[in-house]
């Protein structure tokens, strides 16, 4: 059995007023469900305000990234141990950081590696855009940011590892996949690429979630699939009458 999960990615959204005022309005509503894994990824000036507004609670909160070195001459950079100050979860690999910022299979690789190092849980953000989709190379692409993106992790890390699918073609435009269609990715491409790499038993217990303008409204389309266990949400995250209605549809 593998417990639901639900991040909320706030992207460059709210700033630490914002961001505290729109927590007080959240986790009531979140707290509320037990049974779900549910995770804040605000900007990286909100996380020490947030994290202690959080204490005491069941609810997570992570970064959005993080840099793979410890420290040193790296301007404008988080380090994963600077995180773990604050979080326990991180995003790696959003396609916005990889259209916009330059991240590659590799990079995310190395930031996976470091992260997992540090003992963060990662939510690891895989997705073919538009054009790969037309093309009909969603299994190449999915294939090859699993297989490059996870090199070298050892299966024992794998447990702090979830994965998102994230069409790239989803994000923001309203325009999500449909629950079988992306149940289809997961049954037929991830699960797969994750049993080859780890063993059935490591594939069956990683969580898979998918990701793509998810809101209150799609959300029960897909939790109800077999092979998807909950979601990465980004413009529902920061509405929070949306945010805890995703996250009770997520529910056991
Ligand atoms: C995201 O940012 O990961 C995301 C899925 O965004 P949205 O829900 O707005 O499509």
């Amino acid at each position: 059995m593998r417990t639901p999960f639900v991040a909320g990615n706030w992207k460059m959204n709210k700033t630490i007023e914002e961001a505290r005022g729109l927590v007080a309005e959240m986790v009531p509503g979140l707290q509320e469900v037990t049974s779900v894994e549910c995770v804040l990824c605000p900007p990286f000036m909100a996380l020490m305000p947030i994290s202690a507004m959080l204490m005491g609670t069941d609810i997570g909160l992570g970064a959005q990234n993080l840099h793979w070195e410890e420290k040193g001459a790296f301007t404008g950079e988080v380090s994963p141990g600077m995180v773990k100050e604050f979080c326990n979860y991180v995003i790696i690999g959003h396609s916005e950081r990889r259209t916009y910022f330059g991240e590659t299979d590799e990079t995310v690789n190395k930031r996976t590696l470091a992260a997992l190092g540090k003992g963060l849980i990662v939510i690891a953000c895989i997705g073919e855009t538009l054009s790969e989709n037309e093309a009909g190379q969603t299994a190449a692409v999915i294939e090859r940011q699993i297989y490059e993106g996870l090199k070298n992790i050892p299966a024992e890390q794998v447990i702090n590892l979830v994965i998102a699918y994230e069409p790239v073609w989803a994000i923001g435009t309203g325009r999500a996949a449909t629950g079988p269609d992306a149940n289809r990715v997961v049954a037929a491409m991830i699960r797969p690429a994750l049993r080859e790499l780890y063993g059935k038993q490591v594939a069956d217990a990683t969580r898979v979630l998918y990701g793509g303008s998810v809101t209150g409204t799609n959300a029960e389309e897909f939790f109800s699939q077999p092979e998807i266990d909950g979601a990465l949400v980004g413009g529902a995250s920061l509405k929070p009458a949306d945010f805890i209605e995703i996250v009770r549809a997520a529910a056991l």
